[in-house]
């Protein structure tokens, strides 16, 4: 069980040259003169092992720790001690492994040097490490750093002097368990880390929470926007493809009616113009043709007429004439009858017959006329010849002659009569003509009328047709317009729509109602603009990803807590019960020691509930108040250490009213049990037996043979019968140059040569 090997100082207070102690037995005491050094031998083993506490090594600051100089020797910069422990069992581990020292030696040495300035350099195995891995390290062999293992002069009493919490934080690193108040402390701080951690995570998660909200309602109304451009997208498809078939419809039948109308136009107004011209050459015909044709033939009929007048007074005389004749013939009755030769009968009428016969052949009215007045003459000649011959007139001859002469009078008004009803009959035809002429003229000018009335008719259809013409490109540009819109708002694919054609009837007005929807949502997206949606949409997909992380988090961190706690919760019932069967177990060895030492008696540790005192934590204490942190229940308790000894024969309990020896081995008592129960690898003890009588000091003695079967032991003393127990002494002493020096003096035991 020998850790232990040696320590060295090098100008470490007052060994101002290098000093080497080599520690291979059991017991090795330490003797020498009141002030040549050994208690600064003790201060180099609090030192190394890391002491942070100035008082306890009885400076003020790292400048007392170096060797001052003295007349012989020279200064240092630099206080210098390492102790060296054997490692061939392969003890030593660091909990962190981390630091990257080699403990795979058979020795392991820690160093520590302090400059005047107080730096501090620590070192295992010459590697500069932190004071932590020290601390670490030594923890590994049981080497608390509460330093209770390390008994300074004056302080055998320390455990009866110090307070029941105090006592309780000594015996729980003698017992090895403050690994478990660090991992508590540890488990704690992270505990407190994760809650704040989870607090600040909270309030992160509150803060984007109204945001959240606010992109949520946001995503609302862009989902809404998306929905109603859907909504737009059917219309515009509806819209566009009814109207692009209406325009082309209309366009279709406007085209077809213009061209009808145009051909219609043109061919009325030729149809108008020949008819004018018709009806103005009508006009003048009327006035001048029929009336001089009339004329002519009236100028015939009155010439005819006159003919026939002339005639008819003919016949008159020659009726006259016959009646005459007569009257004369029944006058002379019985007058004898004129007698005309035959040559001259025949000659007179065939003169008269050659002259009818002239006149018949004639046209002119005038000139038979003219012939019937000769004849007329003729016939008178012939009457006063015959007048003249009356004597001897031949009547029947007379009137035989002017029989045929009526006749043929009779004749030519005949001939005059058929004359006059054929003038006639030309005449009404004329007329018949004209008034034909009139009625076509009268039916052209209302052909005409008609005409031109479907001339205006068409003019106007016309005019209607541009009308509507202006019409339908207004329709078109406002569904360009519309289209262009909703290329806009929808997309580049409504283009396509306005080249769709519908199947059906195409009513106007559900086109009216459906491009009112079309404006009610544009309206609607309108009063949503400004939102850029996929800004909005990226903004919350990103800040939902974010308040899921920060709730995952939440849970983690909670679930952390939680592990945290359970750990804590086990880091104290073990320490709790470890404790326990520490105190148990220390309580044996503590009644056992007290009563060898006392010869009798009785002594016990009990775990009590003080009141926690307020009161003001020293610098140093810090750290160990922290870890008390968690000893306190919440009522304000805190446990400790309560020492309860009854001596024999003596009805002494109270701590306070023992004697100096009696203090001194009660203490060691106590140390000594604490010690045994889970032994350090070495202890220090400087002057503990000082008060002691010579049949305690054998007691003392016996005592520390069978401590140094656990753990070595390192004693300074002036007590003859403790040196007796060691098996090497080291002399120290201080010569005149001031700078302890060292002396070892190997003994033999006598008890062990007597075996
Ligand atoms: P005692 O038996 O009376 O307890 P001791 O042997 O334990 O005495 P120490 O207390 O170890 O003696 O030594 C004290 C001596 O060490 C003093 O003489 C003191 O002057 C000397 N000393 C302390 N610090 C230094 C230092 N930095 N440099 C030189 N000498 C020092």
């Amino acid at each position: 069980m020998m850790t232990l090997k040696s320590i060295e100082l090098s100008s470490f207070k007052s060994f101002g040259k290098k000093s080497l102690i080599s520690l291979t037995s059991p017991v090795t005491c330490v003797v020498g003169p009141n002030g040549s050094g050994k208690s600064n031998i003790v201060e180099a083993f609090r030192f190394v092992l890391g002491e942070q506490s100035m008082k306890s090594l009885r400076g003020k600051g790292g400048i007392d720790l170096i060797f001052k100089g003295s007349k012989g020797l020279a200064s240092a910069n630099r206080a210098q001690v390492a102790i060296i422990f054997d490692n061939s069992q392969k003890i030593f581990s660091f909990t962190n492994s981390g630091i990257g020292v080699s403990l795979d030696y058979d020795e392991v040495t820690i160093g520590r040097e302090v400059y005047a300035d107080g730096a501090n350099k620590y070192s295992i195995n010459g590697t500069e490490v932190r004071l932590k891995d020290v601390v670490d390290l030594l923890a590994s062999v049981n080497v608390g750093s509460s330093g209770h293992h390390i008994i300074s002069q004056g302080e055998a009493d320390r455990v009866l002097n110090s307070s029941n919490k105090d006592r309780r934080i000594m015996i729980e690193d003698a017992l090895g368990l403050k690994v478990y108040q660090y991992r508590i402390q540890e488990s704690l701080r992270k505990l407190d880390k994760t809650l704040l951690n989870m607090k600040e995570v909270q309030a992160l998660r509150r803060e984007i929470a109204p945001h959240l909200l606010f992109l949520k309602k946001q995503v609302q109304v862009v989902e809404k926007a998306v929905s109603m451009k859907e909504d737009l997208r059917g219309l515009y498809k509806t819209y566009f493809s009814t109207e692009n078939t209406y325009l082309e419809n209309q366009t279709k039948i406007i085209t077809h009616k213009k061209r009808i109308l145009d051909e219609a136009v043109l061919s009325l107004e030729d149809r108008i113009n020949k008819l004018k011209e018709f009806s103005v050459k009508g006009d003048d015909n009327s006035n001048n043709q029929y009336d001089s044709r009339i004329k002519e033939h009236e100028h015939k009929l009155s010439e005819v007429r006159a003919g026939r007048d002339e005639l008819t007074r003919a016949l008159g005389r020659i009726e006259g004439v016959i009646e005459s004749i007569e009257r004369e013939m029944r006058k002379v009755s019985d007058v004898k009858e004129v007698m005309i030769p035959e040559s001259k009968w025949r000659e007179i009428v065939d003169g008269l017959k050659q002259k009818i016969h002239d006149a018949l052949h004639l046209e002119d009215l005038p000139e038979v006329v003219k012939i019937l007045h000769s004849i007329r003459e003729h016939l008178e000649s012939i009457g006063s010849s015959l007048h003249h011959e009356s004597s001897g007139r031949d009547f029947d001859k007379e009137l035989e002659e002017i029989r045929s002469e009526r006749d043929i009078i009779l004749n030519k008004l005949e001939n005059i009569k058929i004359n006059e009803s054929s003038i006639l009959r030309d005449i009404a035809m004329i007329r018949k003509e004209e008034a034909d002429a009139q009625v076509a003229l009268r039916d052209s000018q209302r052909l005409l009328y008609e005409l031109m009335r479907e001339q205006n008719e068409a003019v106007s259809g016309q005019k209607s047709l541009i009308f509507e013409e202006e019409k339908l490109s207004l329709i078109k540009s406002n569904f360009e317009k519309e289209l262009a819109e909703g290329a806009v708002i929808i997309g580049r694919e409504v283009l396509s729509y306005a080249h769709e054609r519908v199947e059906g009837e195409i009513n106007r007005s559900s086109q009216e109602e459906i491009l009112r929807k079309i404006e009610r949502i544009k309206i609607k997206l309108e009063d949503n603009g400004g939102i850029n949606s996929s800004e909005v949409m990226r903004e919350y997909d990103e800040t939902v990803a974010r308040d899921s992380f920060l709730a995952k988090e939440i849970d983690d961190l909670g679930k952390s807590v939680e592990h945290c706690r359970l750990l804590i919760q086990e880091l104290k019932e073990t320490l709790d019960t470890e404790f326990k069967v520490g105190v148990e177990k220390i309580n044996k060895q503590f009644q056992e020691f007290f009563s060898t030492m006392f010869g009798g008696g009785s002594a016990f540790l009990s775990v009590v509930m003080d009141h926690k005192k307020s009161r003001k934590i020293s610098k140093e204490e810090m750290e160990e108040a922290e870890v008390e942190e968690d000893e306190q229940n919440e009522l304000g308790f805190e446990r400790g250490i309560e020492i309860n000894i009854t001596l024999p024969q003596k009805k002494v309990k109270d701590l306070h009213m023992l004697s100096g020896g009696e203090r001194s081995l009660t203490s060691i008592a106590l140390l000594f049990a604490i010690s045994q129960v889970n032994p350090p690898p070495f202890l220090v003890l400087d002057e503990t037996d000082a008060a002691l009588d010579e049949a305690n000091s054998r007691k003392y003695g016996n005592m520390l043979e069978s401590l140094s079967k656990y753990s070595q032991l390192i004693v300074v003393t002036h007590n003859r019968e403790t040196m007796s127990r060691a098996q090497v002494l080291y002399g120290v002493t201080m010569d005149a140059s001031g700078a302890s020096k060292l002396l070892s003096i190997a003994l033999v035991d006598a008890t062990t040569y007597a075996k």
